[in-house]
């Protein structure tokens, strides 16, 4: 569909996964959009490992969350199946599933729990011995702790999704301005009316969606009661190129090593991403060596051949965290203020869920039920009670 005058006005500001899968589905829907990022796809979406895993992410206590990660997973072959149709190109999504192993026998005990546990949710998980482990992926170590075997925890390689998703918004008209958003404009109602951009210009913006990740209050004229708490949480992970000799994985292998959390997930091209550290280290992104070592020393324990492998990239991004570690998504009380952060360590499995919520939220639709407890209204900070709640903008 083409934008037409009269269509109704949407401004994003942020375009990692998230906003750029928001401005895709509302384009379609037929809003007239505009992302506002100095550098799209270019946050913790970049530095992600593009596990799409709501099996092995599911924790203790996160009952919730993992109703909704499991219902993103479901949504993940139509959205990349739309995703491919509108870009005309793909972003790499395969469903090969997941090996879990551990280091050493305690390794293999705490995973043992771990799958007692997600076997309670109903969550399919197929324990493996080492003989059975190996069999599936030659590559793991003759010393590794069999686990098990994860059939619905998939993969997509998030580059690739940042650049099908920006040709996707491009088939739909959507606009990007390369700028940041330093200050958002109310009108006299409180209702948001523009941003201010840090190049001096400014736009008028009817409705906005914040989707910028974990930097929400750098942007002044949103009173501090109406956002939601979201800090940096730094992650690194590695990219390595396989040589001609280098083992190949069919699979993403997560390990557990001494202790320690370890994943190796693989590419079409036979490549492989390194994850991840977790660090809460503010808004640092310093590539530190210790990390580095730490990485290759324990997915090297879990795969030896990633010797052969050559280590092109070090990529550090910023998780978006939040104090339940789940996303926030819904009005915010500033009138035409909508919130889609907080994605934390399942931004890109989550993606096709949030964008989806936020093309109902502004087509004036019900959430669904299983995004409705996620709203900001859960944090007391974000219920000032001199702001009334958002609208619709149709
Ligand atoms: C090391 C690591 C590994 C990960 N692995 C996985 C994984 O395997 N699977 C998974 O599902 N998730 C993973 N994640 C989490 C996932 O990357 C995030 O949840 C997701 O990228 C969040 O997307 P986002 O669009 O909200 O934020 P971001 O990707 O950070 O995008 C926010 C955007 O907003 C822009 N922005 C910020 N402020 C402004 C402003 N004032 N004006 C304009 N633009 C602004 C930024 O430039 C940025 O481009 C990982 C994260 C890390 C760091």
């Amino acid at each position: 569909m083409s934008n037409v005058p009269g269509q109704p006005e949407v401004v994003i500001v942020g375009g990692g996964v998230i906003g750029l899968s928001i401005a895709w589905r509302v384009a379609e829907d037929g809003c007239r959009v505009t992302i506002i990022d100095p550098a799209p796809g270019r946050g913790a979406t970049w530095a992600a490992a593009g596990m799409l895993a709501p099996v092995t992410e599911a924790h203790y206590g996160e009952e919730a969350l993992a109703r909704l990660t499991l219902h993103a997973a479901g949504l993940w072959p139509a959205f990349n199946a739309d995703l491919e149709a509108a870009a005309g190109q793909g972003a790499g999504y395969l469903r090969s599933g997941t090996i879990v192993v551990g280091a050493d026998h305690s390794d293999r005990l705490a995973l043992d729990d771990i799958r007692a546990y997600q076997t309670s949710l109903g969550l399919a998980v197929t324990p493996l011995s080492r003989r059975e482990s190996r069999e599936l992926e030659p590559a793991l170590s003759p010393s590794s702790h069999g686990g098990a075997y994860v059939p619905g925890d998939h993969r997509v390689d998030n580059r690739l999704l940042v650049a099908a998703l920006v040709a996707a918004c491009r088939a739909h008209q959507v606009t990007f301005v390369t700028d940041r958003v330093v200050a958002v404009d109310r009108g006299r109602t409180g209702a948001v009316s523009g941003v201010a951009l840090e190049t001096g210009s400014a736009l008028a913006a009817p409705a906005m969606v914040m989707a910028s990740g974990w930097d929400l209050a750098s942007v002044q004229g949103i009173p501090a009661g109406a956002l939601p708490p979201v800090r940096p949480v730094k992650g690194m992970t590695l990219r390595l190129r396989a040589g001609g000799r280098a083992p190949r994985l069919s699979h993403t292998v997560r390990g557990l090593v001494h202790g320690v959390p370890c994943y190796l997930v693989p590419r079409n091209d036979g490549s492989l991403v390194v994850g991840a550290t977790s660090e809460e280290r503010g808004a640092d992104r310093t590539v530190e060596a210790g990390a580095v070592y730490t990485l290759l020393r324990d997915s090297r324990s879990l795969v030896p051949g990633i010797d052969e492998y050559e280590l092109v990239e070090c990529a550090t991004g910023l998780r978006p965290g939040t104090p339940d570690n789940a996303p926030v998504v819904g009005w915010s009380p500033v009138p035409g203020l909508a919130l889609a952060v907080g994605h934390y360590r399942n931004g890109i499995l989550l993606a096709p869920v949030t964008a989806a919520a936020v093309a109902d939220l502004l087509a004036g639709r019900p959430l669904p039920d299983v995004v409705a407890p996620f709203g900001p209204e859960r944090f007391p900070t974000a219920t000032s009670s001199d702001l009334s709640a958002g609208v619709a903008i149709r």
